[in-house]
């Protein structure tokens, strides 16, 4: 708690807001629109007791966040394909963007376990937003810190962390997804700048940022991180449209038409795919907790839906085929807590391992995935509508399983790390 006393004091802060914005009820009972979000979070192993206080803090500072400044509009945002980009600033005040970065760059430096509580709060509103997130957190600001200079981190760090500037990850091409190695993005050496030639797609953020890190290979074939900004000449970034997931998040196209890119950008720290690949570690654990978040709120709904609907002149909890998807829903997500709780304290130790990320990246999602289709059914109609967030987390649930390494990629890194033998190619 001692090490980031500005961050908790941010959070106290923040806790305060709420509070008295809380005591104004009034004027939120009268946004009548608006929807109202009860939200009770399920701890069925009581994992509140391995929590410190200074996690709760950050936990319930996110969780009035979202009841606040997401849950109110994300039907709407996502019904509209709508990327609310005010929501941008408001997630560098609340302090979600890099999270376990070190306080002199603006970050917060807090655990990976608060970090892990962040995400399941934010994807508990909504998926898409937590894409926002942990895009800018784990696959931008964590390369520039990770790999960077000093003059980039704190060229770059400070703006993202308060969200003055939006940033987006390059790595996945047309043609190259579940490989990115086969990449043919490519930069040359012009003696005083890179010309950086080539496209990226499927780009979460990359409509509207500021700065895109972007992964491509240099005469010699070589994988490195180029920090591109909006406005260099050549550099566009098409928005993907028809989306039927993540509708509240955009999503778009990198392309590079020789783009002179300054020599001072590209990262110096780490070459190779294994560069992008370690970003893409600390997002995939993001992931993991924030698909439980999304799960939790489906389970939520579900629990109180069932309680109130009445059928055959009892509610529909009290028939046993409810029971049992609610009682195998809470078994799921408490597996999961407690799979991710652990990864998160050998994250905090350094020990976490690649195989160790894909399965519970897996896990998460896969759940996630099954409770809220269950959750679907429950709702009978209701559950097709916006009434119900439910819906909402499925369909986006359709992207987590497949971005940031698919379901059945994570399952071949487990195999690979079981047997000795990849079964990729
Ligand atoms: P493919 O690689 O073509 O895979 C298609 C199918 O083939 C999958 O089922 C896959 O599992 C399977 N497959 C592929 N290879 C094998 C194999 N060896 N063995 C067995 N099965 C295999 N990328 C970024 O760089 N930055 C972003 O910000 C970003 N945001 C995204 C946002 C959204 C909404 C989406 C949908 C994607 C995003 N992505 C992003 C891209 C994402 O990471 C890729 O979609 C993902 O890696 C899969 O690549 P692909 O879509 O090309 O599918």
């Amino acid at each position: 708690m001692n090490k980031n006393v500005n961050y908790f004091c941010k959070f106290e802060a923040i806790l305060l807001k709420n509070l008295n914005l809380m005591a104004t009820t009034a004027e939120s009972k009268a946004k009548k629109s608006l929807k109202q979000d009860g939200y009770e979070q399920p701890d069925f192993y009581v994992l509140d007791d391995l929590l410190t206080e200074e996690h709760k803090l950050v936990r319930s500072s996110i969780r009035d966040f979202v009841k606040r400044e997401i849950s109110p509009y994300i039907e709407d945002w996502a019904q509209r394909a709508h990327f609310p980009y005010e929501i941008v600033k408001k997630f560098g005040d609340v302090g979600a963007f890099g999270p376990t970065l070190p306080v002199e760059y603006g970050c917060g430096g807090l655990d990976y376990i608060s970090y892990g509580i962040i995400m399941q709060e934010i994807e508990r509103g909504d998926s898409g937003m937590r894409s926002t997130a942990s895009v800018q957190g784990s696959l931008v600001m964590y390369p520039i810190y990770k790999f960077g200079s000093e003059a980039q981190r704190k060229k770059y760090l400070p703006k993202l962390a308060s969200g003055e500037w939006l940033g987006c990850f390059g790595l996945t091409e047309p043609d190259h997804g579940s490989n990115p190695s086969g990449m043919v993005t490519n930069f040359k050496d012009m003696g005083d700048h890179y010309l950086l030639n080539g496209a990226k797609m499927w780009i979460s953020n990359s409509p509207k940022a500021d700065v895109a890190v972007v992964w491509a290979k240099n005469e010699a074939g070589r994988i490195h991180g180029l920090i591109v900004e909006r406005g260099m000449e050549g550099f566009t970034t098409p928005e993907t449209h028809g989306k039927w997931s993540l509708r509240a998040s955009t999503t778009g196209e990198l392309v590079f038409d020789n783009v002179k890119v300054p020599k001072e950008n590209l990262l110096p720290g780490k070459n190779g795919l294994g560069a992008p690949m370690m970003c893409l570690d600390s997002a995939r654990y993001g992931i993991a907790w924030g698909a439980i978040g999304a799960a939790m709120d489906c389970y939520d709904s579900a629990k109180r839906y069932t309680k109130e609907r009445i059928q055959f002149g009892k509610p529909i909890a009290s028939f046993q085929l409810m029971q049992k998807k609610l009682a195998e829903m809470l078994t799921e997500i408490t597996k999961a807590q407690l799979l991710n709780w652990r990864l998160g304290m050998l994250m905090n130790e350094g020990k976490a391992t690649t195989p160790q990320i894909s399965m519970a990246k897996r896990n998460s999602v896969e759940m996630a995935l099954k409770i809220s289709r269950e959750a679907r059914q429950m709702h009978g109609g209701m559950g097709i509508t916006g009434e119900y967030p439910i819906m909402r987390h499925m369909m986006n649930l359709e992207s987590v399983v497949t971005y940031e390494g698919t379901h059945d990629i994570h399952l071949l890194i487990l195999g690979n790390e079981i047997t000795g033998i990849p079964a990729f190619s």
